[in-house]
């Protein structure tokens, strides 16, 4: 078997085993392949395997690439994104995981209105509180979207998360716990939050315990 179709299929194995652990449905659990650093050519051999939602970290490199690509796949837009960048991505892209600040959702709104559509986001929360992270603080959550609940050009579907880089992945589990009840807790009836992103290479198992229906992997995917 091709490595990325073994990779592919033994990542689909650990995911149905955790979903399992947990007492879930391992089909509430979708994979976007994160595919920054990989070739288009991977990117194709992975969705004639049956993926079909790639993540990126980067306009620059995700456009081209998207350009090249069959228009029938879904990408998702999972770095840092600047204010002068959210045009390209409106276009491109069917979510947005990374809302980290007011000034992106202002910007977001703004466009969206413009081009009349509507961009799904998550909301990122740093949740391990590390100074390095993007992302609101839990404790900014609930005032960040009783704001942002009344922007018509974005629909907050949930929240996404990176847990800190660990030596043993069990560290992570709290912070992917406090992700879940952070999205429990919030009650605001216009709102769905239906969507927890967490979970990468390192940790998705750990992340699919805890209650993860998207996850973003790279490299356990494609090397
Ligand atoms: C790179 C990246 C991933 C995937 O990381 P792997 O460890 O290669 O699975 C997931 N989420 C974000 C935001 C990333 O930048």
């Amino acid at each position: 078997m091709p490595a990325l179709e073994g990779n592919y299929k033994a990542v689909r194995d650990r995911i149905k085993e955790a979903a399992n652990r947990s007492g879930r449905d391992p089909r509430e659990v979708k994979i976007i392949a994160v595919s920054k650093n990989v070739s288009p050519e991977s990117i194709l051999a992975a969705k004639k395997l049956g993926l079909n939602d790639f993540g990126e970290n980067r306009l620059q490199e995700a456009l081209p690439k998207i350009t090249a690509l069959p228009a029938d796949i879904k990408w998702h837009f999972v770095g840092h994104l600047q204010t002068n960048k959210v045009r390209d991505v409106l276009d491109r892209f069917s979510m947005v995981h990374s809302l980290d600040r007011m000034s992106l959702a202002q910007a977001l709104e703004k466009e969206s209105r413009k081009k009349d559509t509507v961009m799904p986001v998550l909301v990122q929360i740093n949740a391990s509180g590390e100074a390095s992270k993007y992302g609101l603080a839990p404790e900014e959550l609930e005032d960040f979207l009783e704001e942002v609940k009344d922007f018509s050009g974005i629909k907050v579907r949930g929240l996404m998360t990176m847990a800190p880089l660990v030596d043993n992945p069990e560290e992570t589990r709290p912070v992917f716990a406090r992700l879940r009840n952070l999205k429990e807790q919030i009650n605001i009836p216009s709102l769905k939050l239906d969507y927890l992103s967490m979970g990468m290479t390192n940790d998705y198992q750990i992340a699919v315990e805890e209650g993860a229906n998207l996850v973003r992997i790279g490299t356990a995917i494609f090397g």
